[in-house]
């Protein structure tokens, strides 16, 4: 068999139009389960959480969590969706071991909330993101497979469940098909997620955390050349960074761009998302898709939250990421461009807090924008996992302020900071990092230098203050770097003056 490189993106994009969609499950941050009282903490002993209502023992029966309730229709609203006046939860049948029911208690064909939006601005340009539906269901257990090389059940010796997680409340948010946005549908899908992180995280209604599983993504994809109908779609399942639903987009419609290109057809199916490789492989064909026989939730009564009730949850939602950010940018006086490249680095929050810590915007954008973006896009990490805090990042830019440490210093310090070696101070101790600020010492270094270039000294002597370039290298050089240029510069201009 003979393989084909794949195409280029911009060979895809310049033959097919992109459709997506993205289908995002968040874990709610309550304190008991949806049907049941018990708590939700993560990283408790295995199955030490469970009760006879979440392990679906027979002649247990589920009451509904207001707080979720709640927590779902201000979601809804944050999204401009409708609120349902009246509806239900559903049951979908389907076995699987982590589901101790053998169902799961979902919202079907009477979704909570329905038909809103989501403005994303991608540079520059805002997209509005249809959101199709927002509804309330219970989470699964988790599944372990030991044994085997990578974890999955293929090759493992045993298989172990725990049900913690079994019911705790999970808000499925689908959008509408996406069209008509070409070349950037890969960053136009991770700004779309990133954006209703940033809304839920505001709402104050769950933490978010897509490396811990409580923001899950799918997402669905297809191609069609011009003028042709919307192709076939995949749905990749896995996307557990932001990073990554851009790359699983990207990755998808390269190799779907490669399957039609030569005539092939595209299966309808699930496929699953490698970090390690950054592509996509074949999961469950749609062909194969179990009926779920869904049929109103006979154990609960139908859901009609009060009009007055969402009035008042309408009125009291907080101030939204974009209005701040809007609020935020004219407090930084920064322009559009410059307020998009903090966004676009998922810095807003960081230097928001590295302020509150009592660093200006300026410094605190310098530090996030640089030195640390640069590091996070290196190791391939989000900003905010990278191991600095904004507290630590005040904290360095305050000794640098007080003459403690130069530029070129702090960002050896920073270093230890990522590195995770602790709080400044304590790494210029340990790596004995210091400003030889001590007139004296640095004096000494200068005469030193002059003396060791004579002919150099004359010519400043004579007035070509240009060389003393050379005589501040060498004190740089004799220091270790650990003089401030500027101080060094002043003292051999006045020694040979
Ligand atoms: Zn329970």
């Amino acid at each position: 068999m003979t393989t084909v490189a794949p195409p280029a993106y911009d060979e895809v994009t310049a033959t097919f139009e992109p459709v997506i969609g993205l289908e995002t499950h968040v874990e709610l941050g309550t304190r008991t389960k949806m049907f049941c009282g018990c708590p939700t903490a993560f990283g408790a002993a295995p199955n030490t959480q469970v009760c006879p209502v979440c392990l679906g023992l027979p002649g247990s029966l589920p009451v509904a969590n207001k707080a979720a309730i709640e927590a779902t229709i201000r979601i809804g609203l944050a999204l401009n969706c409708s609120i349902a006046e009246w509806c239900r939860f559903a049951r979908k049948n389907y076995f699987y071991p982590d589901m101790p029911k053998n169902y799961q208690i979902s919202q079907y064909d009477e979704p909570l909330c329905t038909d809103g939006w989501l403005d994303v601005e991608v540079d520059g340009e805002m997209v509005r993101i249809g959101i199709e539906r927002v509804h309330l269901e219970e989470d699964t257990g988790k599944t372990l497979h030991v044994g085997g090389a990578t974890g999955r059940i293929h090759g493992a010796s045993e298989s172990l469940v725990d049900y913690n997680r079994a019911g705790i409340p999970l808000v499925e948010i689908v959008t509408k098909p996406v069209p008509g946005i070409g070349a950037k549908a890969p960053i136009v899908a991770r700004a779309y997620v990133s954006e209703l992180r940033d809304v839920i995280r505001s709402l104050g209604v769950s933490d978010v955390r897509m490396e811990q599983g409580s923001l899950r993504c799918d997402v669905n994809t297809s191609l069609n050349r011009p003028g042709e109908e919307w192709g076939t779609r995949t749905e990749t399942k896995n996307v557990n960074s932001l990073r990554s639903v851009e790359r699983a987009v990207r990755s998808e419609m390269i190799r779907q761009a490669a399957v039609l290109s030569t005539g092939g057809k595209i299966t309808q199916e699930t496929r699953h998302f490698h970090e390690d490789t950054g592509e996509t492989t074949s999961g469950r064909s749609k062909e194969e898709a179990t009926d779920y026989r869904y049929f109103p939730e006979p154990d609960l009564v139908p859901l009609a939250p009060d009009t007055a009730w969402v009035r008042e949850l309408q009125a009291a939602l907080p101030e939204l990421p974009r209005v701040h950010r809007q609020r935020l940018q004219s407090e930084w006086g920064l322009s559009d461009l410059d307020m998009q490249s903090v966004v676009n680095a998922g810095a807003v929050e960081l230097i928001e807090a590295t302020i509150a810590a009592g660093t200006t915007a300026e410094a605190a954008r310098k530090w996030w924008l640089g030195e640390l973006s640069r590091k996070a896009n290196e190791t391939g990490v989000e900003l905010a996992a990278i191991g600095a805090t904004p507290q630590q990042v005040a904290q360095l830019q305050k000794l640098v302020d007080d003459g403690k440490l130069t530029d070129k210093l702090a960002r050896q310090v920073l270093e230890g900071v990522v590195a995770g070696e602790g709080d400044p101070e304590q790494i210029m101790q340990a790596r004995g990092i210091e400003v030889v600020s001590d007139s004296g010492a640095l004096t000494l270094a200068v005469d030193e230098a002059i003396a060791a270039n004579p002919e150099v000294a004359d010519k400043i002597r004579g007035g070509n203050v240009a060389a003393a370039g050379v005589l501040i290298g060498a004190v740089m050089k004799a220091t270790r770097g650990q003089a401030d240029a500027k101080t060094v510069r002043e003292l051999v201009l006045s020694r040979l003056s």
